[in-house]
């Protein structure tokens, strides 16, 4: 039996909410879009104001908060082209698409889905051309939006251009579809057949799945993952630390297990970038730090790979430790390949959110048994 998912783009289609919640949504909506599905809200418990799957995709009220920036880690400054980010050396990003299967109200790429916004582009020639034209770049990620959106022919043409390039070893596909709609997964045999005459040895295709909350992780759900991976494609998760809706210890570790379980482990958690209207779901970094910390005491090794790391500007920055004093950051990947594996020590902020709100150390206040290590 085929599954007709309905997409719905209107705050009037959302059945569970009554009708002064849907003014207040509708005027969220207004600034940050609104789009989802019936078969995701269709996991929501409506009786619980609170429930996580509602918190990731219906309109609340604090999103409007005058809070964050348009584009929080300045993807702006490594576009290159139309549709093309080049960030380090190896690796360049396609922005294929410019819609997902739902709008996550924590989204960092927000302001694609905002009037005017045309950065994104269907139309990936420009990109192809630049990605031909550097042989460093030997890993490519399709993102968006969601890639898996598009037409298993259109995946093909463009999976098929980048695979014709001799550098590029790895294609990437960033995608919420296995959550927000498993049966496009499910019921596409063009798009199974993609998988399998795409993903081999020669040029590996990698699905980067966000799942956010083990009850995204349904039947259908980890049957699209198993039936991926049975195709040939590498599966890994990563997703956003995100307060009220995976900030505790018993959720992250339920969902590594089952992620590791399927084949799908965990491979980022970030910190949530502080994007407008994400004020609502952010979490000090010490917090983050100290459940990323618990939930990996409770997981075996396979589950507890995740690196809790921030995009910034600057590259991805991994929280490595945190003691009375102070907090120490370690670039996994740099955008100036000169600060590579370099060590960041902070005074400790337990207020702190991001980077930028971080102070560095003063050597004269390190104890002085240490200070010979801080200075080199
Ligand atoms: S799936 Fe990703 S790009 Fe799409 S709305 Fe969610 S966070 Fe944003």
């Amino acid at each position: 039996m085929s599954h007709r998912v309905r997409y719905i783009t209107k705050v009037e289609q959302i059945r569970g909410i009554d009708s002064s919640e849907r003014d207040v949504c509708n005027l969220v909506a207004q600034k940050y879009a609104f789009r989802a599905n019936d078969y995701y809200l269709g996991l929501i418990d409506w009786s619980d104001p609170d429930d996580p799957i509602r918190r990731i995709v219906i309109p609340q009220p604090e999103e409007l908060h005058e809070w964050g920036e348009v584009d929080a880690s300045r993807e702006s400054a490594v576009t290159v082209g139309h549709g093309i980010q080049h960030k380090y050396a190896d690796t360049a990003l396609l922005l294929c698409n410019e819609i997902c299967g739902a709008y996550c109200r924590y989204c960092f790429r927000k302001r694609l889905f905002m009037n005017g916004n045309d950065e994104a582009s269907k139309d990936v020639s420009e990109g192809l051309a630049y990605i031909r034209a550097h042989p460093e770049i030997t890993d490519v990620l399709l993102s968006g939006g969601d890639p898996l959106l598009m037409s298993a022919r259109r995946l093909d043409e463009i999976i098929g251009e980048l695979q014709s390039i001799p550098h590029v070893k790895t294609v990437r596909i960033g995608t919420k579809i296995p959550a927000f709609n498993p049966y496009r997964i499910l019921e596409d045999e063009a798009f199974q057949d993609v998988l399998r005459r795409r993903s081999s040895w020669r040029g590996r295709i990698y699905i980067m799945a966000h799942f956010d909350h083990p009850r995204e992780l349904t039947e259908p759900a980890i049957e699209s993952l198993v039936l991926m991976q049975s195709l040939g494609a590498q599966m890994l998760n990563q997703c956003p630390l995100l307060r009220g809706i995976n900030d505790d210890v018993d959720v992250l570790v339920e969902m590594w297990e089952m992620l590791t379980n399927i084949g799908c482990p965990q491979y980022y958690i970030f910190q949530n970038r502080p994007t407008i209207g994400n004020e609502p779901f952010m979490l000090p970094l010490v917090r983050g730090f100290g459940l990323v910390n618990e939930a990996r005491k409770c997981v075996s090794g396979l589950s507890r790979r995740a690196r809790y790391a921030m995009s910034h500007a600057s590259g991805k920055v991994e929280m490595v430790g945190i003691d009375d004093s102070f907090m120490y950051c370690r670039y996994h990947r740099a955008k100036d390949p000169r600060d590579d594996g370099r060590v960041l020590t902070f005074y400790r902020d337990d207020e702190a959110i991001w980077l930028n709100d971080l102070q560095p150390i003063d050597l004269a206040d390190v104890p002085q048994e240490f200070s010979a290590r801080y200075s080199t």
